[in-house]
């Protein structure tokens, strides 16, 4: 059963903070799943580093701690069911899940060992992605969904890809009727000069 982004941020404190990108309303932080250094879910400690063997330190800054580091470590189980239900669900839409390399690598890793579906688990690695552009993203699985068919209607330019695993997009601009063009023109212009070769090529007529 599918797991709902909303209610993930209710219960598990995913919170979205202030990215440029989340603007759009398209983009959404989720918190990593964490557990216990001896394997107990634990609430996520916030927005903290995991690194390439699935730990992150905790409580490092706090001079009141007993000084010895404490760790959790990335719960990978529920991580991949995370992944998996947003990639298999038909109302998600997800267009990429920004996460660090090394946490992919873990996360695939597991699915593969799992002997979860190899399309399912291509589709997870093509929609999993470290981004070029800001922080790895190490501390939060970043969550963009593509703009739904319904979204395009009302003018969502989503750009990046469009993966054909997601929802048919309605066609919005129907092929230009190049006589009916000419037609206008020749109304608008006196002598109809118009008519001819600068209206004649349809992917110019926007
Ligand atoms: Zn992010």
């Amino acid at each position: 059963e599918p797991l709902l982004v909303g209610d993930l941020s209710a219960r598990y404190g995913g919170a979205a903070r202030g990215h440029r990108s989340h603007r759009t309303g398209r983009d959404a932080d989720l918190l990593l799943y964490a557990l216990t250094p001896d394997g107990r879910p634990v609430r996520s400690p916030g927005f903290i580093d995991f690194g390439p063997d699935g730990l992150a330190r905790i409580g490092a800054a706090d001079p009141a701690s007993s000084g010895a580091d404490e760790y959790v470590r990335l719960d990978v189980e529920r991580e991949w069911l995370l992944v998996k239900s947003l990639v298999r669900s038909p109302d998600a839409h997800v267009q990429w899940l920004f996460v660090a390399r090394w946490l992919e690598a873990l996360i695939i890793e597991y699915a593969r060992a799992l002997g979860e579906d190899p399309e399912l688990v291509w589709v997870a690695e093509s929609v999993l992605l470290q981004p070029g552009d800001s922080t790895a993203h190490a501390d939060h699985l970043h969550l963009r969904v593509a703009c739904t068919p319904d979204a395009f209607l009302s003018g969502c330019l989503g750009g990046g890809p469009y993966w054909p695993w997601l929802p048919a997009v309605p066609q919005l601009v129907p092929p230009p009727d190049v006589d009916l063009a000419a037609a206008i023109l020749d109304d608008l212009l006196p002598g109809g000069a118009a008519a001819g070769s600068r209206v004649a090529a349809p992917d110019s007529a926007l």
